[in-house]
């Protein structure tokens, strides 16, 4: 196309054009380095500043503590679903898990391949559609430690307080919403986060972990997996995603221009109003969600009859809405509003649903 989409894909998501312009500007010859960064040694004097720098500016933008380590991984949050229980189980048996939706239940089925899984709340008797208050919780005295996802992308549901965990290490799956808005890490034992949302491309994730944590994994954990070997490496262990790790760190640079996560926290309730505003006020489209659980990142919707679907879909894409399908085990739409969605598209979305049910009703 002549121009760039809105893209509302849940992920690899939109990316600020901003950080794109100044990746394409240096692409051929980073910094009158002769190359680019795809070229370069990850032992080089470049490419170590270049880590260096992004590992800097991500503690710089969540206040990440002293206590807590930075690690720039590969395998996705997928692979951390695993990596979790392998470096936190710390000899126990036993670990508690909150069950919100699809991503928790990936969790906790590989949770349970290394140690039993309490299932401490679920909010699976409402299909899903709220975070169940921490008074339900029933957590165990002998968890390892109590894992939990943050913001669930496909259900469109995200916690918008901090449980309390007393002594036993909070861990939260943190891929759709990280850097959406400021966060407490020291409450957290570990956060990890795939990057192909608000970070930048895929192929990175990361991994922030209270430190005294780290060292004792469970038997047969390969050394990538360790996450102390790969603290100790300055998650250098073997060759990482350079140029993700590089992408991540521009688009580091561009929330700080953008006033760090209180800056763009703002930019993102007004637009998460913007199309909750909407929704609530008309009966042609609905959210599920319960209002104070809903996601400032992660919006489904349905149409009042599903035969319009497809044509909704084909209209908005015309219109270079793109990507508003939802996931195929809830249907419907979803549009993910990361931190790059900027606010003209989401009036743009909304205009368009306005107009669709006017001539749809
Ligand atoms: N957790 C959450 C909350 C996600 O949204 C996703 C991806 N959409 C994953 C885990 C899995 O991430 P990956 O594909 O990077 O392994």
């Amino acid at each position: 196309g002549a121009q760039r989409i809105y893209n509302f894909g849940a992920g690899p998501a939109t990316m600020p054009v901003e950080v794109l312009e100044r990746a394409q500007a240096e692409l051929v010859n980073w910094h009158q380095a002769g190359l680019s960064v795809m070229e370069m040694s990850h032992r080089g004097t470049e490419f170590v500043a270049i880590a260096a720098q992004a590992e800097a500016k991500l503690r710089k933008l969540l206040a990440v503590p002293a206590t807590h380590e930075v690690l720039f991984l590969q395998g996705g949050a997928t692979l951390q679903f695993a990596g979790v229980p392998m470096n936190l189980l710390r000899g126990k048996k036993k670990a508690d898990y909150v069950n919100t939706g699809e991503w928790s239940k990936k969790a906790i089925s590989e949770a349970k391949k290394f140690c039993e899984v309490n299932v401490a709340a679920s909010s699976e008797d409402r299909n899903f559609t709220y975070a169940p208050k921490q008074s339900t919780w029933k957590l165990s005295k002998d968890a390892a430690y109590v894992h939990y996802c943050s913001n669930e992308t496909i259900g469109g549901v995200e916690f918008h307080w901090t449980p309390e965990t007393g002594d036993v290490p909070l861990v939260a799956d943190m891929s759709s919403h990280i850097l959406s808005k400021p966060l407490d890490v020291s409450k957290y034992g570990l956060i990890y986060a795939g990057a192909q949302k608000n970070i930048g491309p895929a192929g990175l994730v990361l991994v922030i972990a209270r430190a005294d944590l780290l060292g004792e994994v469970v038997a047969g954990t390969p050394n990538v997996m360790n996450y102390k070997l790969q603290s100790d490496a300055d998650s250098m262990l073997n060759t990482p995603p350079t140029f993700s790790v590089y992408l991540a760190g521009l688009t580091f640079d561009w929330l700080l221009a953008r006033g760090g996560l209180e800056g763009i926290a703002k930019v993102n309730a007004h637009k998460a109003a913007l199309l909750y505003d909407y929704l609530d006020g008309q009966d042609f489209y609905s959210n599920p969600v319960d209002r104070e659980d809903r996601s400032l990142m992660n919006v489904p919707f349905r149409l009042r009859d599903d035969k319009h679907d497809a044509k909704f879909l084909e209209l908005a894409e015309a219109r270079g809405l793109s990507q508003l399908k939802g996931h195929r085990s809830v249907g419907g739409m979803r549009a993910s509003i990361y931190n790059a969605m900027p606010v003209e598209g989401v009036e743009a979305l909304v205009a368009f649903m306005q107009e669709f049910a006017r001539a749809h009703a």
